[in-house]
């Protein structure tokens, strides 16, 4: 608490008395925290892959040029690291357009089932890389959803992705949509690693991860989770994730349905 206080007179013009105002700060603090672990995190998620390309950039000046070889595998190190910083400038853009509303949202009615059925044939292959069997399994019947395609679209994209990419080698994953009271529930099941009890409660913060070097090494920014979770609350609907350590996990998409906008 912090306490501010001012003396107040009597008609004698005597000090009568204190005003004493105690106001809660720890709110405050841990805002003002929350904003300055942000900004050393965005600096030093920066910094790594500036450190390589001027490391990479000063051997090739230093003579590497002359090599062939060795050039072109030095050029595509930096042409990585650039793809990586562009990558987290564009989601950080986007959180950003998030936290001041500046998204524009093109509210329709979507069948759940043709969303689905699109997101898919594009994740398909890659699961079909890795040997995993993708299933998909919409109930009948299920009504149509009130929102945005392409924000829709990303946030499935993004949590079946998360499940591929966090699932070994012919590991198993299934989309089961269906209604439950007045919301429809997407679930994205996987049997991959699973994520421990402790990081589970900070999995939606900005650029948290359970093991950055594996993230980074598959190209992740850290920053999905918390974009995902960020577009299904502006439809009024949210994400919920349930994980067993070396087990496997579970990821709820909940969206309103149309008829109970
Ligand atoms: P990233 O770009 O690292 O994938 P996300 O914000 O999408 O970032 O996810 C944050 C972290 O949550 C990941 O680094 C990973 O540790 C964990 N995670 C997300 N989805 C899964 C999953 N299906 N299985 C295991 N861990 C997951």
């Amino acid at each position: 608490y912090r306490a501010k206080y001012a003396p107040f007179k009597n008609d004698k013009n005597q000090i009568g008395g204190f005003i004493v105002v105690f106001q809660d700060v720890t709110e405050q603090q841990k805002l003002e925290n929350m904003r300055k672990e942000f900004v050393a995190n965005v600096s030093h998620e920066l910094k790594t892959p500036i450190t390589t390309i001027k490391s990479y950039a000063e051997t090739l000046l230093n003579g590497a040029i002359e090599d062939r070889d060795l050039a072109i595998q030095f050029l595509s190190v930096i042409n990585s690291e650039c793809d990586r910083m562009g990558r987290i400038v564009k989601d950080l853009l986007q959180l950003s357009n998030l936290d001041f509303k500046q998204t524009k949202w093109k509210i329709k009615s979507l069948s759940l089932k043709k969303v689905l059925e699109d997101a898919y044939m594009k994740m398909k292959m890659a699961a079909e890389e890795k040997k995993q069997s993708l299933n998909l399994s919409v109930e009948e019947n299920i009504p149509n959803i009130y929102a945005d395609k392409d924000g829709i679209e990303q946030v499935i994209l993004n949590i079946i992705s998360n499940a591929i990419k966090y699932t070994p080698d012919k590991g198993k994953i299934d989309i089961i949509a269906r209604k439950r009271e007045d919301k429809a529930v997407i679930t994205v099941k996987d049997n991959g690693i699973g994520i421990p009890k402790e990081d589970l409660k900070r999995i939606f913060e900005r650029f948290y991860r359970v093991d950055k070097a594996r993230s980074r090494a598959l190209g992740g920014t850290g920053l999905g989770l918390s974009i995902a979770k960020q577009i299904a609350e502006a439809h009024n609907g949210d994400i919920k994730i349930r994980s067993e350590y070396n087990k496997g996990t579970e990821v709820d998409i909940i969206l309103p349905v149309e008829d109970s906008v």
